[in-house]
């Protein structure tokens, strides 16, 4: 009988303790956004994202009350001696939100930590081939997603990225769609979509249009899509996440279908931004 009283105990007060800290949370963020957008990161958005002026005044609003909330949350830290200044934050903050908006969203709660290097970084890697042999590989990265809460990525790049906003190629958008894409715990190029019956046609509007890559990379044929994105579901889904935000008409012309899973899934719609 103790022991029972002891557990139910414990359980209401686990209870009150999570209702609490998502009550603050959320009161947090409100006063978060409610203060003002500092005149500096207006002038970085300026300088840095040619992008923010493109948007419909209330995305950019809605844009800026994230980027708030963003960089209140996320840690950043520099590496290879590089200093994490707000130009860093505030451009990385911003693309990575341009994911989030209009959507019901808890701004990537596994992410905890946004490593940054001056430049592409060496990542050593094993893997096994068919024959089962161990192979070492060294890769030259531009970023990665880490499922335990990082994202890791190279400022030039960065800046490369958002100085172009119709070249269909953006490391920040390509691995923060990865971060939206591990949030089930999966990373397979299907994330979370609002309603059950939503996956039988997001998967199969992606498989066709994966396949179609992985064809075309073979034959080396030129596709709207970066070649990379034959690797795997999880990178087409990042690669497309790029080409639906760089270059909306091309791929809504070339992949009607494609384009309306995404426009559905970011509940945005690019065309009518450019
Ligand atoms: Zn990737």
């Amino acid at each position: 009988m103790l022991a029972s009283l002891t557990i139910l105990i414990f359980g209401l007060s686990a209870i009150a303790w999570l209702a609490s800290s998502r009550w603050r949370k959320n009161l947090r963020r409100k006063q978060v956004m409610a203060s003002p957008f500092p005149k500096t990161w207006r002038a970085i958005l300026k300088r840095r994202l040619p992008f923010f002026h493109a948007l419909p005044a209330d995305l950019q609003l809605q844009l800026k009350r994230h980027i708030q909330v963003f960089l209140d949350e996320k840690h950043f830290v520099g590496c290879d001696g590089l200093l994490i200044t707000d130009e860093i934050r505030v451009t990385i903050a911003a693309q990575a939100c341009l994911l989030l908006l209009n959507r019901k969203t808890d701004f990537y709660p596994k992410l905890r930590q946004i490593l940054v290097y001056p430049d592409a970084f060496i990542v050593d890697s094993q893997r096994q081939d068919p024959s089962g042999l161990i192979r070492e590989q060294r890769n030259v990265l531009a970023g990665e997603s880490w499922e335990q809460g990082q994202v890791i990525l190279s400022w030039k790049n960065t800046l490369e990225g958002a100085a172009n906003p119709h070249d269909g190629n953006n490391v920040v958008i390509h691995e923060f769609a990865h971060q939206l894409d591990q949030e089930d715990g999966h990373a397979n190029g299907a994330p979370i979509l609002a309603r059950g019956q939503d996956y039988l046609s997001w998967s199969s509007v992606f498989n066709q249009a994966f396949n179609e890559l992985v064809e075309d990379t073979a034959v080396g044929k030129p596709a709207l899509f970066n070649g990379y994105g034959a690797t795997n579901p999880a990178e087409f889904f990042a690669v497309a996440t790029e080409v639906f935000f760089e270059k909306p008409a091309e791929l809504n012309q070339e992949h009607p279908a494609l384009y309306r899973e995404l426009s559905h899934f970011y509940q945005v719609d690019p065309l009518n931004w450019h």
